[in-house]
């Protein structure tokens, strides 16, 4: 089903949905099973799957260092799939723009339709590691509204070749990223939100916004997003803090502030058990107001471990 009927049938209740990565290739797939088994008691309507861009690795060849292009986590589809058909959920793979061509692309979402996935998350990508900004594969696409352009066409049965008569067109209902302190290259939050509208124009059904530790924060990006005609729903994504390190790491890498209440108290805790609690205590408190305020999903990002996002469902819902 599509989020945005899971959102309808959900009678103005806030539903619980979260995000998980991809395992390191080589580990196993029950690693990740483990981790979402708890989370199901809140009956997540769908999952997200992310996907990680590409990056080098250096190997080793008699004394001489070989560079080679490798994803460390694949998978994305695969694991998309393997949730939707265990737990019965729906599931949301996360189909990025960066180092894929956009016949790559029309793969990827053959592959979707026939597993059955009814709901794509269109994003750009960050810039590779070794990258300062962002550089589209040859043949791939430049930002997000090029990729929602795509899956658009092939909701008609534009493929890239040609348009085909089809009885059975793929129907996907398209998820865009939001940024409620602005994406870190935009030169203002309005410039921002001008391509945000640019992507829904183009057909995109609703946002998730990146993290925020400030609620007012994403009420203002709500209000700003509605006030330039963008009507669909925006999922607000929220992640505990776990380790004091995200202090500095969480800024550096989202352009995001945290507030001083929460540096306050992230830094008189005298180890990161203590502020895994102060992370989980803090995140109800966001999630609670959000929910009061009638947000449609709480979206948490789990990094790949649960114990916390039980934690703080089980303190909200
Ligand atoms: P875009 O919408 O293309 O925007 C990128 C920048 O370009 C913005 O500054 C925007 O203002 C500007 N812009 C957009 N269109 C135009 C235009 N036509 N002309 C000029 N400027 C334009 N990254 C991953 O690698 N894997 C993931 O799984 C992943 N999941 C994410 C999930 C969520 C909910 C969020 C919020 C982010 C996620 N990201 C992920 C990070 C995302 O890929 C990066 O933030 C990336 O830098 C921007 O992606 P975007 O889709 O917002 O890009």
């Amino acid at each position: 089903m599509k989020v945005t009927e899971h959102i309808i049938n959900s009678n103005n209740k806030t539903l619980f949905s979260f995000e998980i990565i991809p395992p390191v290739k080589g580990r196993n797939i029950q690693e990740l099973y483990d981790n979402i088994d708890p989370l199901m008691e809140f009956k997540p309507p769908f999952i997200d799957v992310t996907t990680s861009r590409e990056e080098y690795v250096y190997i080793d060849k008699d004394g001489l260092l070989d560079k080679r292009l490798t994803r460390m986590r694949p998978g994305t589809v695969g694991i998309c799939a393997s949730i939707k058909h265990k737990y019965n959920v729906d599931t949301i793979p996360h189909v990025l723009c960066g180092g894929f061509t956009k016949e790559e692309t029309e793969y990827l979402l053959v592959d979707c339709h026939y597993l059955g996935i009814d709901n794509i998350m269109a994003l750009r990508g960050d810039a590779m590691k070794e990258e300062k900004y962002f550089t589209p594969s040859e043949g791939g696409h430049l930002f997000a509204s090029d990729l929602v352009e795509q899956i658009k066409d092939l909701n008609k049965g534009k493929y890239l070749h040609e348009v085909i008569e089809s009885d059975d067109c793929a129907d996907f209902c398209i998820g865009v990223a939001g940024y409620p302190e602005k994406h870190m290259e935009a030169p203002s939050l309005h410039s921002d939100l001008k391509w945000l509208k640019h992507k829904i124009d183009l057909g995109a059904d609703y946002v998730v916004t990146q993290m925020f530790f400030d609620n007012k924060k994403y009420f203002e990006f709500v209000e700003a997003a509605r006030n330039m005609d963008i009507h669909v729903p925006i999922i607000p994504g929220i992640k505990p803090i776990a380790i004091k390190k995200h202090l500095h790491l969480l800024p550096q890498v989202f352009r995001i502030d945290i507030p001083q209440d929460l540096i306050d108290a992230v830094e008189a805790c005298k180890n990161n058990k203590e502020v895994r609690q102060v992370g989980i205590e803090w995140a109800i408190e966001q999630s609670k107001e959000l929910k009061a305020a009638g947000v449609p999903v709480l979206h948490y990002y789990s990094m790949g471990k649960s114990t916390n996002i039980k934690a703080i469902a089980e303190g909200v819902f």
